[in-house]
């Protein structure tokens, strides 16, 4: 019997509260500040509603104030920026059990410089880089790469901090705009310069409880706006799981090459790491390199891992609390799944709010599918429409025995659901059934 309080917002806390609903265990759950989807479900234990709290997923204090007066048994926090600004360790403090990484150990995704200063100390295969907060440094060593480079704020940026250039001439004025004019303010003071790495980008995630870290399978993000990978960077328009680039036997060594020394580097450092550790993967040909950690669960990832996962959600993550996975299993589905991101006409750059969307209802009747929301909210509950409030409104999700049909479902439900000014890709997996196709 244990009652949850789940923090944040978006379609990965939507995907979350789907999840951890479904567990026998869970009698009461509440989301921080939540979405209008997250609000319409029900427990499986008794059909009861989660309920939506209007506490942002930044007021530390307010939800604070909020687990105090309410017990629950588990506090998950979906969102990185809560963990950065250290809401485990505060909880802890006043006896509430949580799970996410401290802050100590989310700084892997707060400062891009700890997590590269940390990968080249303890032997994490990564790129060639530098950490400056000098401008004339900067520049040379962007040079020395002849302006082929990725140059990062240190810190959260809402994940827009990075710029990839192609040139000296791009590479100068990255380095002016982050670390001269502040564009990213004071995330910006420090900047990490990597060398442009070539090859196929993969997400992997692994549970970890301070000693052991679990692997999920593979999963692809689509982080461009638009078909093709052109137009600008996104949250993410769409992801699919598992990707055909890896085999398992790939994948197992590929985590161990990345997850073992960063386990011991974690040891060394006494970083106790409970939470997801989300690794960005660069799959060159001299192997597997990380381009950045996140500290979280990934967002739209984490919509086709959970749809895939057969294990009891409620169950791995106090696992992973009480540092007991290694005794776990994390048991998969064979099934594909696809996530189609739809999002607000002007997305990434501004969009309006407040468009009605139809459709739900025909979507949400398709089989193997679930339209989990983002950006959504209603406004005067159950009948009233669901509108748009935000750049990403939904994850339209469906699995099936193949990644051709998942993705054929996925499609055909988006193609129910309408929005003024809707945009998705219309390519999300294509790659991976290319690949398969030549493969053949
Ligand atoms: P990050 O937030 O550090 O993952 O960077 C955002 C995106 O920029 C990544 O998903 C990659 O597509 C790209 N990127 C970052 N670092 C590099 C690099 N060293 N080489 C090539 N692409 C990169």
């Amino acid at each position: 019997m244990m009652k949850l309080l789940v923090i944040g917002s978006g379609g990965r806390e939507h995907a979350l509260v789907w999840k951890l609903a479904q567990s026998r265990h869970v009698t009461q759950m509440w989301c921080a500040p939540g979405n209008g989807g997250i609000g319409e479900e029900r427990l499986a234990r008794d059909s009861s509603l989660v309920e939506c709290v209007k506490i942002g997923a930044e007021d530390l204090i307010g939800l604070l104030r909020f687990a105090k007066e309410n017990r629950p048994d588990l506090t998950v926090v979906g969102p990185d920026n809560p963990l950065g600004l250290g809401i485990v360790d505060l909880f802890q403090r006043e006896g509430l059990r949580i799970w996410g990484p401290n802050q100590k150990a989310a700084q892997f995704e707060s400062s891009k410089a700890f997590a590269q200063k940390f990968m080249e100390k303890h032997g994490v295969p990564t790129a060639r880089s530098g950490i400056f907060s000098d401008a004339a440094a900067a520049r040379k060593f962007a040079d020395s790469l002849g302006g082929r480079c990725a140059v990062k704020a240190d810190g959260l940026a809402l994940g827009k901090g990075v710029l990839i250039c192609r040139s000296v001439t791009e590479a100068n004025d990255a380095i002016q705009q982050i670390l001269v004019q502040g564009a990213f303010g004071k995330a910006g003071a420090t900047i990490v310069i990597q060398e442009l790495l070539e090859g196929t980008e993969i997400s992997l995630h692994a549970l970890c409880d301070g000693q052991a870290a679990k692997l999920f399978p593979t999963s692809q993000d689509h982080k461009r706006a638009l078909d093709g990978d052109q137009g600008p960077n996104t949250g993410g328009m769409g992801t699919y799981s598992p990707v055909p680039f890896l085999t398992a036997k790939q994948l197992a060594e590929t985590g161990d090459k990345i997850l073992g020394p960063w386990l011991k580097g974690c040891h060394t450092e006494s970083i106790d790491f409970r939470g997801i550790i989300y690794p960005g993967i660069m799959l060159t040909k001299e192997g597997p390199k990380v381009l950045e950690f996140n500290a979280r669960f990934g967002d739209p990832e984490t919509q086709v891992y959970l749809t895939r996962l057969e294990s009891d959600l409620v169950e791995l993550l106090e696992a992973s609390v009480d540092g007991t996975l290694s005794k776990m299993d994390l048991r998969w589905s064979d099934q594909s799944a696809v996530c189609v991101v739809m999002a607000s006409g002007g997305y990434p750059g501004e969009y309006a709010k407040g468009k009605v969307i139809s459709g739900l209802q025909e979507a949400g009747k398709l089989p193997n599918t679930k339209v989990f929301h983002a950006g959504t909210q209603r406004l005067s509950g159950q009948g009233s429409p669901y509108l748009t409030n935000g750049g990403r409104v939904l994850g339209v999700t469906a699995w099936a025995e193949t990644l051709t049909k998942a993705r054929e479902a996925a499609y055909a439900a988006v193609d129910k659901i309408k929005f003024d000014g809707a945009q998705c890709r219309r390519d999300i997996a294509a790659k991976a059934l290319a690949h398969a196709r030549t493969n053949d």
